[in-house]
């Protein structure tokens, strides 16, 4: 990791500056207590907010508490969540969590990283969206796909696995924006560095960007940029001269 502090809190700022819209939520699930951010973080692996959001109603008016999603029967929730991909293992997942939480924590989330790690479905980014988004504690950064894409675009990680992307995460900046830095870096893979055409015209952190500094300058006769391979992974970057 070669960029520095000083760096990455000017890039922070910049990123602040666009998305901090007041009133705006925090989240981009839509959970009203600790249980239902865990469930719903467990099933959005491998698919969108939104497909998340739309059944969440379903699930929750059929299992509003812990008790009562420990002993639905798998074919129930499979159907329930069969539009989210995945829903074998992901029903297996929150049923076996929601007897966990029954069995072992009184019906109740855990607030550790430690204890949430022993929960079926539940990795280090389940674990720190749970902890920030329920609890307010920051123990970690939640790395899912757009954060993992913009570090490495930008610059503050060369790495590819999430476990070190997180660690690079939590030595550039201070521990009280970690929860700020997952929302922000989210916004803005959504919005700007998306993950087929980054528009790196519109990008304001750009002249501290490694990804539009490393490829900016390659245009090809069309106008567009072909980059060579960034973390391994072929992209395709449309030129900020785009003509
Ligand atoms: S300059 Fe381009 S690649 Fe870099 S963060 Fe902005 S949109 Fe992403």
């Amino acid at each position: 990791m070669s960029m520095d502090r000083e760096t990455a809190c000017r890039i922070y700022s910049l990123l602040l500056k666009k998305y901090d819209d007041p009133g705006s939520p925090r989240t981009f699930l839509e959970f009203e207590n600790p249980y239902q951010i865990l469930v719903l973080t467990i099933l959005s692996a491998q698919t969108t907010d939104r497909n998340v959001n739309a059944i969440r109603n379903e699930i929750f008016e059929r299992f509003p508490e812990p008790e009562d999603l420990a002993k639905a029967r798998t074919e129930e929730v499979e159907a329930i969540i069969r539009s989210l991909g995945f829903y074998h293992a992901k029903a297996s997942h929150i049923i076996g969590t929601a007897r966990s939480l029954v069995g072992r924590f009184g019906g109740r989330v855990p607030r550790t990283m430690e204890e949430l790690l022993t929960l079926p479905g539940v990795g280090r980014k389940t674990a720190n969206i749970v902890l920030n988004h329920a609890y307010g504690i920051d123990e970690g950064i939640a790395v899912d796909t757009h954060v993992r894409r913009v570090s490495g675009r930008i610059g503050f990680s060369s790495h590819p696995d999430p476990s070190r992307i997180e660690h690079d995460l939590m030595r550039l900046f201070p521990v009280e924006v970690w929860g700020n830095l997952n929302y922000l870096l989210i916004r803005h893979g959504r919005a700007v560095c998306t993950a087929r055409n980054p528009k790196c015209s519109e990008c304001p952190v750009r002249p501290d960007c490694a990804y539009y500094s490393l490829h900016s300058n390659c245009v090809e006769p069309r106008g567009s940029i072909r980059p060579r391979r960034a973390h391994g992974r072929p992209e395709t970057l449309q030129t900020h001269s785009s003509r």
